[in-house]
């Protein structure tokens, strides 16, 4: 069972706005388990009010009150506990719905039963129906607050056709005295009409809130993909520069704080301009799509990686120095100088070159970082492309 500051958390919590259609789900199973313990605490004061008020209505119906009041509250509590500890289903709300209606109707019926006169019977069928009602018109379901209606109206009906019928009651204007058993038809045509009201305002409300908070959804969902786009280099799907830059940065950042080592591979396509001459531009993008391909296969995910130019792409490995970062550079060299890339016109082989530059003292930042692994890249390339080459001071005099 949850804590008592579990449950005020819950009952203060916004509406959580990003909802799509699965989460709708989780929506409803949170306002189940709400009503669920609402009941419990509604129907344990109830229980408590009936017995402490036992002195002032007649034994019979105290005791089948009480008695029917207490499986009530037994079922609500096992509800509650099933609820929590089980997932959702969402034929539940229906069938905890058609108890609470069922069981409001016997209670009623048997305290009038027990009572003897039936005046009184307008006020509690008229609050309780509502109420359940209400806790109906919470889960944000259509259809459910028009069956709780239905049956509240039908449970409603049923009683007073019985007390007509066995002449329990009559109708009639009776403001003589409390004691005749006379009910005026027309306040009772009232109330049930407005629990119908109320039941088809339940079912606007669920319409309404489904709706615009769908709605809500649909545009954060499409401002989210807008996010998205303009953090992706669209060729690769990798980050493209700008984003990169943010996420090493803030990568940089951390490691700077807690004086982990971070490291930068920058590579490049070697003699990329022939391939573009000699089988066209189209055939170049698919070969960067491959290379993209080949260096994410061998990526953690806390590494990342980003298209950083035309044909140039960096890759920040958080947590590791040079030496691991060397090992790194060389897989994604390896895999790329391994693999063909098939064509329409045979397959095709690519090399990249690779420049490794290690995080410094604290003054270091990412542009001098990306600048020295650009020089070891093009040291890579002096010494005849296809390898990978680490920083080292005496490039910086270069
Ligand atoms: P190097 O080995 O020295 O790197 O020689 P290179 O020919 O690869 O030289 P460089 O890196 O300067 O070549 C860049 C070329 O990459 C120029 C441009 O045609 C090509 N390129 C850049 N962006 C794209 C792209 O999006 N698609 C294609 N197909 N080619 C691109
Ligand atoms: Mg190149
Ligand atoms: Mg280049």
């Amino acid at each position: 069972m949850p804590t008592v500051s579990e449950l005020v958390n819950r009952l203060t919590q916004p509406h959580p706005v990003e909802l799509s259609q699965s989460t709708w789900f989780q929506e409803e199973a949170r306002a189940e388990r709400f009503v669920g313990l609402t009941r419990v605490v509604l129907i344990s004061v109830w229980l408590v009010v009936t017995a402490s008020v036992s002195g002032l209505v007649p034994p019979i119906a105290n005791l089948s009150n009480l008695g029917v009041g207490l499986v009530w509250w037994v079922w609500c509590c096992l509800y509650a506990v099933y609820l929590h500890q089980h997932p959702y289903r969402a034929p539940f709300k229906y069938l905890s719905t058609t108890v609470d209606m069922v069981l409001n109707t016997v209670i009623l019926y048997l305290y009038h039963y027990g009572m003897g006169y039936s005046t009184s019977l307008k006020a509690p069928a008229f609050m309780s129906y509502l109420i359940l009602g209400f806790m109906a018109a919470y889960r944000y379901s259509v259809v459910l607050p028009l069956y709780a209606g239905g049956l509240a109206i039908a449970g409603f009906a049923g009683l007073v056709w019985y007390f007509t019928a066995t002449g329990t009651i009559a109708f009639g204007m009776s403001l003589e005295s409390y004691t005749t058993p006379v009910v005026s038809a027309s306040v009772l045509f009232f109330q049930m009409a407005f629990i119908a009201a109320a039941a088809v305002l339940g079912a606007l409300y669920a319409y309404s809130i489904r709706k615009l908070v769908d709605r809500q959804v649909a545009y954060e969902i499409a401002i989210e993909r807008e996010r998205q786009l303009a953090r992706t280099d669209a060729l690769t799907g990798l980050n493209n520069r700008r984003h990169f830059v943010d996420l090493a940065e803030h990568e940089l950042v951390s490691a700077r704080r807690y004086h982990r080592p971070i490291s930068l591979i920058l590579f490049d396509i070697d003699h990329f301009k022939q391939v573009n001459d000699r089988w066209g531009h189209t055939l170049g993008d698919e070969i960067l799509k491959h290379v993209a391909d080949g260096a994410r296969a061998h990526l953690r995910e806390a590494d990342v990686l980003g298209r950083y130019g035309g044909e140039e792409f960096a890759v920040l490995l958080p947590d590791n120095g040079a030496q691991p970062a060397r090992v790194v550079a060389e897989r994604i060299r390896q895999t790329i100088a391994d693999h063909d890339i098939e064509t329409g016109t045979g397959p095709i082989r690519v090399t990249i070159s690779l420049g490794i530059a290690e995080l410094g003292p604290t003054e270091d930042t990412l542009s001098a970082l990306i600048h020295r692994a650009d020089q070891a890249m093009y040291a890579a390339k002096r010494a005849g492309r296809n390898q990978t080459v680490a920083f080292t001071s005496d490039m910086a005099r270069l």
